[in-house]
């Protein structure tokens, strides 16, 4: 890789720092862009500023959105008692896809898992419980995967939030267990949703 010029190589470099791409594949995309009209490349790159320079992240649900409050957090339309609680950003879009669920959202960035280094702290579960306590929450989804972390986080955030006298629910068993939330589909979801049950 050492005789590439170096704008190939350091673009094979920033390639292969992406989750589940090796050097190899990082070599492929970057000599199939080599490949792509000018005017391609210049709207991937545009692209990519563009997540740099719109996305922020929502203070509310701590979600990416390119305003702040959110466009879920800013519909008055919207449920803003009811708060569901989700690992990652990708886990709120997969439920939106399922235009059955009339509340807001709390994306978590993680869940506790610590052999992976990740406690409470490292996670944004005190901006939940301020939002709760500010809203007057009566309700909170755990929208969890139920594999080892999840089901941690989820036996955690019970305990937290039973003081605040709001209705604690999660996810149906719909979810095939160990399973991951984004990747379900929407009528799994839809059931899961509908078949929450309290904690
Ligand atoms: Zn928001």
């Amino acid at each position: 890789m050492s005789n590439y010029p170096p704008s190939i190589k350091n673009l094979i470099d920033q390639f292969s720092h992406l989750p589940g791409i090796g050097p190899k594949t990082a070599e492929r995309l970057v000599f199939y862009l080599l490949n792509q009209p000018k005017e391609n490349l210049a709207s991937f790159g545009l692209a990519l500023e563009h997540i740099k320079d719109k996305i922020k992240v929502c203070r509310q649900c701590q979600n990416f959105a390119e305003t702040d409050p959110c466009l879920i957090c800013g519909d008055k339309k919207r449920n803003q008692k009811i708060i569901c609680v989700v690992a990652k950003p990708q886990d709120l879009f997969a439920l939106e896809k399922t235009n059955e669920y009339p509340g807001v959202y709390h994306v978590l960035g993680g869940v506790i898992d610590p052999l992976d280094g990740i406690t409470p702290d490292r996670l944004k579960i005190n901006e939940l419980v301020e939002r709760i306590k500010k809203d007057n929450s009566v309700e909170v989804i755990l929208g969890l995967n139920s594999d080892m972390p999840g089901e941690t986080t989820i036996l955690y955030l019970t305990k937290l939030l039973k003081q605040y006298k709001i209705k604690i629910t999660r996810l149906a068993q719909g979810l095939p267990s160990g399973s991951d939330l984004e990747y379900a589909d929407e009528v799994t979801l839809t059931s899961a949703l509908k078949g929450r049950r309290e904690l």
